[in-house]
């Protein structure tokens, strides 16, 4: 039997994998195996614990000394989980995250071993950092990255290893990683919001960043993954004709959850909360043996490691369950991608959500100034909000029938549009009117924050509103939520500075604060609506209508990656101290590099699959039916034979029209390759692999996907998408 039909039949056979819930209700075993504060509380030494609290809250470093004293506690609690071994975790530039382990162990000095942990292992460790792209930030000789522990995570326990959430940076400086951008960029937000949400609210001394990302993903049997080399090797198939039935019916979103796919969601469900990951909503998407998963939003460092967290535990719990968790955006043509939804929004150290309307007209134009400011920083920098969700794999994705377009724009909904729009024409008298001893009376129309929600949501944009935050949709499933947030926290951090800046001028001139904010805030409404777009943004007339408002359309990742370099850009990171043009640089050269090599990789799996999969076993299917019309052929007189044959000499020339494609332009493909390969920029490599081969693909594919619909499905070679999609 072929490997095909071997893991279909194993498949088939396949029965959940019982998963026995902890005896404890989930709020008693929830961050089990997190050391957060309640543990520290316990384990530390009162002074220990008021200086970590302290550090945390106002973002001082810790010394040596306090570190030390955690490190103590943090060891007794490990030991007593049961850990052996201790590693650093970072979030290096290649999507995922990296460990280095070590083990609680020390030369005791007589001989022996003692198990030791100490501060300076915990703020401080050393990986070798040659193996981990830098962009040339130091080159290999120079192999110095240090990582030391970003205390505002929390570590936890995998197996027997205590993780260390740690930050990342080369020894000259430069962050090698996503977190030690994404801690800048936070702190930038926090003091720029924090300075307008004064005018507001007097006593506010910080605003936190909330992050609340929702998980898209695919499952596929684990065996029959294995016998899809493209899927094995880029994450996604490079062939495969459309199931008779995909999602057409559109039956699998909210349907019942299949068995071993619920035991896999229990299972993980219960690990993840056992990490701290606070898990609520799952359930099917729309694609067939699509999913996903929603924990409720936390302060955004913290859910960008959840994220990173979650996304390694769900294969891991995938493989215990005999499936491959598939987080690349676009696995299977035809049908819908995944993605990562990132709710976003700010809250005040008051508990004043600033992205939700209040009860009061002063409220609501606090609410109108914190929309007006993120579309600001949206609008400013949309063709680099576009680059850093961008990647090789997301491009698939994005354009597709059911993804946002690769155009940033925002929907509001008619609410808040029509809000905007009052703001926007009315004078100042008309906002003012005089009442009794009140005195002045602000005329900023009410919205109660629920019925925005729900009035009217509009699926086709990538950074919509919804009530009391902004969902920015254009987020791919595989992607470190970080890379977007840098992008978007810093882009609001210097539109709120640029808004107080303008307002504080007014009032030095001698206006009253509200007066002044209204002045800055009218100006810029007008300024942002091009962002504004409520139609439909998958149509073509957007396309045209977005060209026209001078938003970014690029459609060329490698291309659309150099907005990074930017006058603007590099301004904006510059002056909100979150990265310098050095990095940046560095960064993109990474950016360049990776999407270069994943098509690399595409374009060497897919001609291997032609030239030792598909071509033999089409050529073989032709050879039988050749050697049928031969036969026929000496059986009957020649006007007869040739009635019968007509069928299958047909199927010949059409298999043969098919294999020449192929094999000829696998063969230009490579050719292409060499060349491409040849050139030292990665930007040029970039956009030639974009430009000159990755067009070669999905020609190919259609012939390929044509011979499947011909060959006899006994000698099909590889899993076919209404196997890969249907059995679970
Ligand atoms: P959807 O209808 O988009 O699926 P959900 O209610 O499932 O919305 O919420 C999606 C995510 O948004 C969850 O993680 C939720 O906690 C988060 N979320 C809700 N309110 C906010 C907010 N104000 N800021 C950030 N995230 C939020
Ligand atoms: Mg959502």
């Amino acid at each position: 039997m072929s490997l095909r039909f071997r893991v279909v039949e194993d498949a088939f056979k396949k029965s959940p994998i019982e998963v026995v819930a902890p005896k404890e209700r989930p709020s008693e075993y929830y961050a089990k195996y997190v050391f957060n504060r309640e543990k520290m509380f316990h384990y530390l030494p009162q002074e220990t614990f008021k200086r970590y609290c302290e550090a945390i809250e106002q973002g001082t470093p810790l010394n040596l000394n306090v570190a030390d004293s955690i490190a103590q506690g943090m060891k007794r609690w490990a030991m007593e989980m049961g850990a052996t071994h201790c590693t650093h975790w970072f979030q290096p530039l290649t999507e995922g995250t990296a460990e280095k382990h070590d083990a609680f162990v020390e030369h005791d000095g007589k001989g022996g071993m003692i198990e030791e942990f100490s501060g300076k292992a915990l703020v401080q460790q050393e990986p070798d950092a040659s193996s981990f792209p830098s962009g040339g930030i130091r080159s290999t000789f120079e192999a110095r990255g240090y990582s030391a522990w970003d205390p505002a995570s929390p570590v936890f326990i995998i197996g027997d290893t205590l993780m260390i959430p740690t930050v990342f940076i080369a020894y000259t400086g430069e962050a090698l990683d996503y977190k030690v951008p994404l801690k800048k960029s936070l702190a930038a937000l926090d003091h720029a919001a924090t300075g307008v949400a004064q005018y507001f609210y007097p006593e506010v001394k910080k605003v936190a960043t909330n992050l609340g990302w929702e998980q898209e993903y695919f499952l596929v049997d684990e065996d029959l993954y294995g016998a899809r080399p493209d899927l094995l090797l880029t994450g996604r198939t490079l062939m495969g004709h459309d199931s008779a039935k995909n999602q057409q019916m559109e039956d699998h979103y909210f349907g019942s959850i299949p068995e071993r796919v619920a035991a896999f969601m229990k299972d993980l469900e219960i690990q993840a909360l056992e990490l701290g990951i606070p898990c609520k909503t799952r359930h099917n998407e729309v694609a067939p043996n699509q999913f996903e998963l929603a924990p409720i939003y936390e302060e955004c460092n913290l859910a960008v490691d959840h994220n990173m967290l979650l996304m390694s535990l769900m294969k891991r719990v995938a493989r215990k369950h005999g499936f491959h968790c598939l987080l690349h955006e676009k696995p299977f043509n035809g049908i819908n991608g995944s993605g990562k939804h990132e709710n976003w929004s700010l809250t005040t150290d008051t508990g004043i959500l600033l992205h939700a309307p209040g009860k009061t007209s002063e409220e609501n134009l606090r609410f109108a100034v914190f929309v007006v400011e993120s579309l600001m920083g949206v609008y400013r920098h949309n063709g680099l909000l576009k680059a850093s969700i961008m990647s090789a794999t997301n491009a698939h994705r994005l354009g597709a029938n059911e993804a946002p377009p690769a155009i940033i724009s925002s929907f509001l909904g008619q609410q808040i549009d029509d809000l905007l729009d009052h703001i926007e024409v009315s004078s100042k008298e008309e906002f003012f009117t005089l009442e009794g001893k009140h005195g002045l009376r602000l005329d900023v129309p009410q919205i109660p924050e629920l019925m925005i929600d729900s009035a009217d949501r509009n699926r086709t944009s990538p950074f919509a509103f919804t009530g009391n935050r902004f969902e920015f949709r254009a987020v791919g499933s595989s992607a470190n939520c970080a890379s977007a947030l840098i992008v978007l926290n810093t882009a609001m951090a210097e539109a709120l500075t640029h808004f107080k800046t303008r307002v504080d001028a007014l009032i030095e001139k001698g206006d009253s604060t509200v007066s002044a904010i209204l002045d800055v805030l009218r100006e810029d409404i007008k300024k942002c609506k091009a962002i504004r777009f409520s139609g439909n943004g998958y149509s073509d007339e957007w396309k045209k209508e977005a060209e026209k408002r001078g938003l970014d359309c690029e459609t060329s990742s490698p291309l659309i990656f150099d907005r990074y370099l930017d006058d603007a850009t590099v301004k904006m990171f510059e002056s909100m101290n979150v990265m310098n043009f050095h990095e940046l640089k560095a960064r993109n050269e990474i950016k360049w590099e990776t999407y270069y090599k994943k098509l690399q990789i595409e374009a060497r799996v897919l001609g291997d699959l032609c030239l030792n999969h598909i071509i033999p076993v089409a050529t073989k299917y032709q050879s039988a039916l050749v050697d049928n019309v031969y036969k026929i052929q000496q059986t009957f007189p020649t006007d007869r034979a040739k009635e019968l044959c007509a069928y299958n000499v047909d199927l010949i020339e059409k298999i043969n029209k098919h294999l020449n494609f192929i094999a000829e332009n696998v063969y230009l493909m490579v050719e292409e390759r060499k060349k491409a390969n040849k050139i030292e920029s990665e930007r040029e490599k970039a956009i030639t692999y974009h430009d000159k081969i990755e067009p070669f693909f999905d020609n190919i594919r259609y012939h390929i996907d044509k011979l499947e619909l011909i060959v006899e499905d006994e000698t099909w070679p590889l899993p076919k998408y209404r196997e890969l999609l249907f059995i679970r």
